[in-house]
């Protein structure tokens, strides 16, 4: 093994993985460490392949196929009897997924000539790395270029240590045998919402304890309250403004002890997951001589460019300021390996796409209403229901809208919420049209094809002047 390299990314999970590929694809001569440890071994891909993005979607997929076939075909006129769901064999597919998925980054990364190195990296100053393997000696590296991406962890909380089995963190829920009878998750955010859903679909009775009094405050207010209502009415059970004080494991349930305004409360739950954040990953990564610096909350810290306060060494993806989602560490990666061969990319911070995989699901990109408001912009608004879309109405699935704020005087496109079937896909379009400077206008003079649930946001569009043609409007400019 040479030890001399262009380019060292610590780190193999999105972000990394792309930095290294990109960084060997441009002719440089990369290496990419990870030090995971997957069921199978040594595994490339990080938190989104291993235990996040991907076996999440997996369970996502398989529990509301499930629920579908067995509450909502009858309405289409499908029969079926008797559904039930095997949940070893659910949790054995999604594994496989994983598998097949960690492999192929393993090979992406040998066809695209990158030295992949499993085991734990340390930086030094200078540029230089120890690699220790996961058997065998310790070997310092040295490196032109050194890219960080080592992730992040998600947060306990002291009143709820994990346990072995009662109280997991969204990795033990990726992996429960059988459903819990009553599942008590922490946290309303995204992993809470998402992974609730899907041991409700199975037969939880889900109860989720949330700090805030808000729902979703990241959200677009109109899409927050729509996506609390259609939650509720799913069973799911969301109670803000609590704070947990304790937890008492049993031998085979767990109470929870909480606060609401200054009452008291305790319930008993099969399992808990605590579902609360996550913090960016730096342990045993950074000698006192690295020259790489932290901000306040333990972030590295990066200009926007990725460039850390040591010369020659970035960091990118969850590591570091921004939202923690694997598509914008994905773009920083390429981003940075890119400037290392003399290109001059930029990631777009304002266009970075946020989705929710629930059912009804939730997407947006660009800035809420809320956040216009405060910010005294001048916007108008268009809003569009699914209940008025003739392939949502043909696929029973009608829940849900879509929102366009777009300037008052420019029309510019300033965001795009929406809630309802499959609006993971469609925010891409939203995402594409606001990366191109779109006005609604340009929008509405799009063709779309018909019957498409796209065509809401075509509508949306429309109704930002009232002119949309399927819904009754109040505003209406010639
Ligand atoms: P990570 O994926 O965390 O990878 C970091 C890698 O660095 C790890 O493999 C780690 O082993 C390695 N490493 C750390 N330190 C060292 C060291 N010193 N030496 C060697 N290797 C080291 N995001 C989305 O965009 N969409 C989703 O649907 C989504 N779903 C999620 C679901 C769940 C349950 C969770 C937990 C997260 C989800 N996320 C999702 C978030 C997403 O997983 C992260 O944003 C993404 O993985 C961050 O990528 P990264 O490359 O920065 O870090
Ligand atoms: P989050 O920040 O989305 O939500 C955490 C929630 O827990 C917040 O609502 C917060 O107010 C609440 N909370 C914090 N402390 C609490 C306490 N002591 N008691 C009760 N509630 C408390 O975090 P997450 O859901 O853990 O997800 C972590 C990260 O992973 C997020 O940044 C997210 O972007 C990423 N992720 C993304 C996706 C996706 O893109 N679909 C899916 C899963 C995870």
């Amino acid at each position: 093994m040479s030890d001399q390299y262009d380019v060292v990314v610590i780190g193999g999970g999105p972000a990394g993985y792309h930095a290294a590929i990109r960084a060997a694809q441009l002719g440089l001569n990369t290496a990419c460490i990870d030090k995971w440890i997957g069921k199978e071994g040594p595994a490339f891909g990080g938190t989104c392949l291993n235990v996040g993005c991907i076996p999440s979607k997996a369970l996502l997929d398989t529990s509301l196929k499930f629920l579908q076939a067995r509450d909502e075909y009858g309405e289409l006129g499908i029969k079926i009897k008797g559904a039930s769901v095997d949940v070893p064999a659910m949790i054995a597919r999604k594994d496989q997924v994983v598998q097949n998925l960690t492999g192929g980054v393993a090979s992406l990364l040998k066809s695209n000539n990158v030295t992949a190195l499993t085991g734990s990296a340390r930086l030094h100053a200078g540029r230089v790395i120890t690699f220790t393997p996961h058997e065998g000696e310790p070997t310092q590296l040295q490196a032109e270029h050194v890219i960080i991406a080592t992730g992040s962890v998600p947060v306990d909380i002291p009143p709820c240590p994990l346990t072995d089995d009662l109280i997991v963190d969204s990795t033990g829920a990726l992996e429960f045998q059988s459903v819990p009878k009553r599942l008590g998750i922490i946290g309303a955010g995204v992993i809470g919402l998402e992974l609730g859903s899907v041991w409700r679909r199975l037969g939880s009775q889900v109860v989720v304890l949330e700090a805030l009094e808000d729902f979703l405050p990241m959200a677009d207010k109109n899409i927050a309250r729509e996506a609390k209502k259609q939650f509720e009415a799913q069973g799911m059970d969301v109670r803000l403004g609590t704070r947990v004080t304790g937890s008492t494991p049993l031998s085979k349930t767990v109470k929870i002890q909480y606060m609401v305004v200054e009452e008291e409360r305790e319930e008993t739950f099969d399992k808990v997951i605590v579902a609360v954040g996550r913090r960016p990953y730096t342990e045993n990564l950074l000698e006192p001589d690295s020259g790489v610096n932290l901000d306040e909350r333990g972030f590295i810290y990066v200009n926007d460019l990725c460039s850390t306060d040591s010369p020659g060494v970035y960091a990118v993806g969850d590591v570091v300021r921004g939202p923690m989602l694997a598509h914008k560490g994905m773009e920083e990666g390429i981003m940075v390996a890119e400037r290392i061969a003399g290109h001059k990319p930029m990631v777009n911070y304002d266009t970075v796409p946020s989705v929710i995989y629930t059912h009804p699901e939730i997407a947006w990109v660009g800035r809420t209403e809320q956040e216009l408001k405060a910010q005294g912009e001048n916007f108008k608004t268009g809003i569009f229901p699914m209940s008025a879309s003739g392939r949502a109405m043909a696929s029973a699935d009608t829940v849900g809208m879509i929102k366009v704020l777009a300037d008052e005087e420019t029309d510019r496109i300033l965001g795009v919420h929406m809630i309802g079937a499959h609006v993971s896909e469609l925010v891409a379009e939203a995402v594409i049209a606001m990366e191109f400077g779109s006005s609604a206008e340009d929008i509405g003079l799009t063709m779309f094809a018909h019957p498409t649930l796209s065509e809401e946001f075509h509508e949306a569009a429309l109704a930002t002047d009232g002119h949309a043609i399927h819904i009754a409007s109040r505003k209406r400019k010639k």
